[in-house]
């Protein structure tokens, strides 16, 4: 396709701003539609994490390499940095020999990721359309990238002012976070505490309770103006990546999220890039996500079942284990590749996990819809209904 072609983008999250600023870059006319009035309308100012252990290119660097500049708050944070706290509450200090993640903030803040990423986009002349909340679109290429649409996990937090400079804290426990984790997010006197869960979503209120209260056991952290939020993510066994040859799902539309703890950023920018690339080098964005996105997220959903069935004991063992590495990176990125062993697993998981995505479809004869997901065969039958 020739460099003077416009491509319409939807929704205005990391995964559709990596779209945009790739097409642009390579000189296409970008128009991206979002929903809202602003970028980071879903997030709260909450501080988020950039993982830096599924892959041996350091996240930064990837981000370099799918032309994302940090103009944005993304502050390091290593094992020296925090620590984990399991079952037994006992502290577990890990070691790593680079950054554990990288802190960022989302929502509609100055240093937000999401705002960065929106000046970015405009400089480099994205053309973002404000309040267009997207149903369908009639022709051209399209990427869609607007985030999830069930709660496969959900998190509910706070955000609040303290003394404390940089710390993070990791909790695990299915007393407070059942079958995930709860955490504390600390930067320049500000904090984020969450608890997460893939369950029990009905009893998220006394879970939240239950956390603060292993806070407050924990650390002795003075808590100022909080502000409550919450959240979901979803994802699928196997992602959706495209209606035809002409629309294509991203990010957490698309089912890319990390099935073990939600880390879902890097999956969002990847997927919007390679989505990007298929049209900027015409090649398939499926054999581009099999090649570079499957493998680890078929990981992650084994990775889900080892956690789920681990309970409290195996949470106890496990942070001793991390604690006696002299580098935990390396081990956990082991976990993210589809090793034999895992392959097994994750057979096995994939008939185990259900996402809670109703797949709605449309009654349209002609489908252009965005949003629901007509195969071609499917359309078909809606055709000839
Ligand atoms: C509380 C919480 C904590 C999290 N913590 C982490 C973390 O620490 N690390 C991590 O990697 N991930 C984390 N995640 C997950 C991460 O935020 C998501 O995976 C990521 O934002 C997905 O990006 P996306 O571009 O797919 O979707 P989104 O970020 O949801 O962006 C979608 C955009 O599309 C817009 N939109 C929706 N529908 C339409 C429409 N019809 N037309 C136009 N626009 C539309 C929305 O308004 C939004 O701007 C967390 C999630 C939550 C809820």
């Amino acid at each position: 396709m020739s460099g003077n072609k416009t491509i319409n983008v939807v929704g205005a999250g990391p995964g559709g701003f990596a779209a945009a600023i790739s097409l642009a870059e390579n000189g296409y006319n970008v128009n991206l539609y979002e929903k809202n009035d602003n970028v980071g309308v879903r997030f709260n100012g909450d501080f988020q994490g950039l993982e830096n252990w599924s892959d041996d290119e350091d996240t930064l660097s990837i981000l370099g390499r799918l032309g994302i500049k940090i103009n944005f708050l993304c502050q390091p944070y290593s094992g020296d940095d925090g620590y984990f706290i399991g079952p037994n509450r006992k502290k577990a200090r890990i070691k790593t020999s680079r950054p554990l993640f990288y802190l960022i903030e989302r929502g509609t803040g100055e240093n937000s990721l999401d705002q960065g990423l929106r000046r970015q986009a405009e400089e480099l002349g994205v053309n973002i359309l404000w309040n267009h909340k997207m149903e369908s679109l009639k022709k051209g290429y399209a990427i869609v990238g607007t985030g999830p649409k069930a709660a496969d996990a959900i998190a509910k937090g706070m955000v609040f002012k303290t003394s404390y400079k940089n710390i993070f804290i990791g909790f695990v426990d299915n007393r407070i976070a059942p079958q995930a984790y709860a955490y504390l997010l600390v930067n320049n006197g500000r904090a984020t505490f969450a608890t997460c869960m893939f369950n029990d979503f009905k009893n998220e209120k006394t879970y939240f309770e239950r956390s603060l209260q292993v806070l407050n056991s924990s650390i002795d952290i003075d808590i100022i103006d909080e502000k409550e939020f919450g959240g979901f993510v979803n994802f699928f066994n196997e992602p959706i990546l495209s209606k035809g040859d002409r629309i294509f799902y991203v990010g957490e539309n698309a089912g890319f999220q990390d099935a073990l703890w939600g880390f879902g950023i890097k999956y969002a920018m990847l997927s919007g890039y390679y989505a990007a690339k298929s049209i900027i080098d015409n090649e398939l964005y499926s054999d581009l996500c099999k090649t570079h996105l499957y493998p680890k997220l078929k990981a992650s959903l084994a990775n889900r079942w080892l956690f789920s069935h681990l309970y409290n004991p195996g949470y106890t063992y496990l942070f001793k284990y991390m604690a006696a590495s002299d580098d935990v990176i390396p081990s956990l990125r082991k976990h993210y590749n589809f090793s034999l062993s895992k392959k097994l697993i994750y057979e096995m998981a994939k008939r185990w996990y259900r996402t809670r995505l109703i797949n709605k479809q449309c009654m349209h004869v002609h489908c252009d819809c965005v949003w629901c997901r007509h195969g071609k065969h499917e359309h078909e039958l809606v055709e000839n209904c």
